[in-house]
């Protein structure tokens, strides 16, 4: 299926070809496996105040909690006794965790898993140095999405950032070494089609190893708590759209699809994604890291967590995989460096 097919069945609303082809694309790249990510909320502070996230700043009705980094360890030590292979440390913009810290942890979570297991960082826009000094730590990956493509859209829902630094965050991840994870929301207010059709091509032009996508979903404590939600079946089509676009790259099915559907994850591993992340942030924390309403596996152990997408993948005729899946094991060549992200990505911002 050609690009602009693909964008005439979005724009046409037949999401079963579009599925089919993605679901088709996934296989020959992946087979039937799912990976599994083990994800670890680890702070819930944030000084950012991004207006669709329950973490911002501003919303006082949360609870903050950072983990120790015993607690971290120990929740690593417990995955990787599960088998897990991958981990994810997710986090608000948090200043508590500066640099050296995080750096400190990264080295000693790599010490505990043998160099064995590959290490995800999220946690928000930094300086290049700063990037390159936790890659030097140990950690693999580094987690960031663009959230739109749209440059206007992006800076008021990001409280006053441009699109252009956060794509300049992600250059420089790549620049320091990092396998490198971006994406973004579906349904936010003031989106289009064509908002959507762009986000999918600027995945691809990024080169994403990892592309997350799932459903915007209001969260009342924030100034968007009136938006409107949007079906998740926007959420599959972009779901396609991204799987053909970037036919190499890792697209997790989310939790934030499982929570607007009880089989939303399912849904999304039709539509050619081939990733989930169990949930192994302690149960006692998990209810204060509340992006969006309706959170799913929130009394949850991780076992149980893992347990859980099991059965579900099973449901669609995938298996589950611990492999650590990296970019490189896909086949990538040396990635290129965005020489110029105005250039490579045609977005520019208007004042
Ligand atoms: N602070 C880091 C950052 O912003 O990149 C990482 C943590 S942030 C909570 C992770 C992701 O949650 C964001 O990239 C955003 O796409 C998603 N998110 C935030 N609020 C959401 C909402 N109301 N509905 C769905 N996803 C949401
Ligand atoms: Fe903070 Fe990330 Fe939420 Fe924005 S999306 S408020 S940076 S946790």
């Amino acid at each position: 299926m050609t690009w602009a097919e693909a964008v005439n069945h979005f724009q046409r609303r037949n999401l079963e070809p579009l599925a089919r082809e993605a679901r088709g694309v996934a296989e020959k790249k992946f087979g039937a496996a799912v990976y599994l990510r083990g994800l670890i909320e680890f702070t819930n502070f944030c000084v950012m105040n991004c207006l669709y996230c329950g973490l911002r700043k501003s919303n006082g009705t949360v609870a903050r909690y950072r983990l120790g980094s015993d607690v971290i360890l120990k929740t690593v030590e417990y995955g990787f006794r599960q088998g897990l292979r991958t981990f994810v440390l997710q986090g608000g913009e948090d200043p508590w965790f500066t640099t050296d810290r995080l750096a400190r942890l990264c080295a000693r979570i790599k010490e505990r898993t043998n160099g064995e297991a590959a290490l995800t960082l999220s946690c928000g826009i930094r300086p290049l140095e700063d990037y390159r000094i936790l890659k030097a730590a140990g950690a693999d990956r580094y987690l960031m999405r663009f959230e739109t493509s749209n440059p206007k859209l992006h800076r008021y829902l990001r409280d006053g950032l441009n699109l252009t630094d956060r794509l300049q965050a992600l250059e420089n991840l790549r620049t320091a070494g990092f396998q490198v994870g971006s994406g973004f929301m579906v349904g936010l207010p003031g989106e289009t089609d064509d908002t959507v059709i762009a986000n999918a091509e600027l995945c691809a032009r990024l080169g994403v190893d990892m592309a997350g996508v799932g459903p915007f979903i209001p969260n009342p404590d924030t100034p968007l708590a009136k938006a409107a939600q949007e079906p998740l079946e926007k959420s599959l089509f972009a779901t396609a759209l991204v799987r053909i676009a970037c036919p190499e790259t890792h697209i997790p099915a989310t939790t934030a699809a499982g929570s607007l559907a009880s089989d939303g994850r399912e849904q999304t591993l039709k539509c050619g994604a081939n990733v989930l992340m169990p949930n192994l942030t302690p149960t006692e924390n998990k209810k204060d890291y509340l992006l969006y309403p309706g959170k799913i596996c929130l009394n949850e152990s991780g076992i149980q967590s893992i347990e859980d997408l099991s059965l579900r993948v099973k449901s669609v005729d995938k298996v589950i995989s611990y492999d650590r899946a990296d970019g490189r094991v896909l086949g990538r060549t040396e990635q290129t460096l965005w020489p110029d992200i105005s250039a490579s990505t045609g977005i520019k911002e208007h004042p």
